[in-house]
């Protein structure tokens, strides 16, 4: 990771293209993207699921058109753009979306993730080693991340770093959520990741986030920012902060300090351009989040008993029978294999076993319904 902390903040109000693009020449002058030049490069925006870009579950499609038009004028060689939902149907382009179209307009092209897959080491990881992702990332030159700004069930909020995980292609993500059930080690995972793959930049869309259950079934909120970085951590800092989150309470922004990523304080973040003050905003529905005091348990952080007893005090996944629309992506995600269809009086139903069930809210994150509630 490079040390270069700067974050440009830009004020953006609407996806109308020249606002857009203004607003993206500018946060490039703020924080420089390195030389693009004859380079072949991957976009990976957010495409949790396919969906409407008004139901801001995916990186608005204006978003990715400018970066692309960007980086042709600068004259970058070849573009990619892709991304690998949970739960990915064959021949998945991002046509609701609009991504899809985006990239054939502008001469980009997509990239199947899951057709050719590639492992890569990462012998310095502290929590993972290596990691099966799509072999874009060897084939490319550089990877810019354009996430969406988001709340998430599990790491409270997803960004720059968090949108990373869909390089690695399809249904194989959800069996790191049983390797690492708990927030910390998932988040140690995802800078694995991060220190692994490598990503040049990231550019997030901020002008409409989700707020409430996020990252799938939130509601729109507008943030109004565009916000851009070399340095993954020092945006999600930045970004998490203007929605209210004290950042020190996102797994991946605080276990950030603990590695050499040029980061001791808050303060080393170099906010460019607009400041957090003027980007904050007060009304934005965040996951609560309990601090937790108790010394004693990160002392035994990884001792089974107090990994159960945290466990079984999570909010759970509640399956509503009335909206479900029995699609069974719920139960192709689950990696704990912790919930199943079950014939009741009206039908059939997903019916659930907690004592399997490892939180992690995939089914969650995939349901196309808003059939499931976490709740405790
Ligand atoms: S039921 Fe849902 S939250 Fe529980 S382990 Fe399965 S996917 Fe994760
Ligand atoms: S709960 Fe959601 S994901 Fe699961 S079967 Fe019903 S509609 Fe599909």
């Amino acid at each position: 990771m490079k040390k270069d902390t700067a974050v440009a903040m830009v004020k953006c109000d609407t996806y109308r293209e020249e606002e857009v693009k203004n607003s993206i020449v500018k946060v490039f002058e703020l924080a420089p993207l390195p030389g693009v030049e004859g380079k072949t490069i991957l976009l990976k925006p957010n495409i949790l699921s396919d969906q409407p870009p008004e139901k801001a579950v995916t990186t608005h499609p204006e978003i990715v058109k400018q970066v692309i038009r960007y980086l042709k004028h600068k004259g970058a060689g070849t573009i990619y753009v892709g991304d690998s939902p949970g739960v990915p149907k064959p021949g998945f382009s991002g046509k609701k979306c609009g991504i899809a179209d985006v990239v054939s307009q502008e001469g980009a092209v997509w990239a199947k993730f899951a057709e050719d897959k590639v492992l890569i080491k990462n012998p310095s990881g502290k929590k993972h080693k290596e990691f099966t992702v799509t072999s874009f990332v060897k084939k490319v030159d550089m990877i810019i991340s354009l996430p969406k700004l988001k709340t998430h069930q599990l790491m409270y909020f997803t960004g720059a770093v968090k949108n990373l995980f869909g390089l690695v292609p399809g249904i194989p993500k959800s069996t790191y959520h049983v390797k690492y059930p708990d927030r910390d080690d998932f988040g140690e995972m995802l800078l694995d990741l991060l220190d692994t793959v490598k990503p040049s930049y990231a550019l997030m869309d901020g002008i409409i986030g989700m707020e409430g259950p996020g990252p799938g079934n939130g509601t729109p909120h507008p943030v109004k920012v565009i916000l851009g970085s070399t340095h993954l951590p020092a945006l999600d800092i930045a970004a998490s902060a203007i929605i209210g989150y004290d950042p020190m309470d996102i797994p991946t922004n605080r276990l950030a300090f603990k590695r050499d990523y040029g980061l001791r304080s808050i303060e080393d973040v170099e906010i460019r351009g607009n400041s957090i003050e003027e980007c904050s905003i007060s009304d934005f529905t965040l996951i609560p989040h309990k601090k937790h005091k108790h010394l004693i348990f990160d002392l035994f952080h990884s001792s089974k008993l107090i990994q159960q007893y945290r466990l079984k005090r999570k909010p759970k996944p509640y399956f509503i029978e009335e909206k479900c629309i029995k699609c069974g992506e719920c139960i192709k995600i689950c990696a704990s294999n912790a919930n199943w269809f079950e014939e009741g009086p009206n039908g059939k139903f997903v019916a659930v076993d907690y004592n399997k069930c490892i939180r992690c809210y995939c089914c969650h994150e995939v349901c196309p319904a808003d059939a499931i509630e976490i709740r405790k």
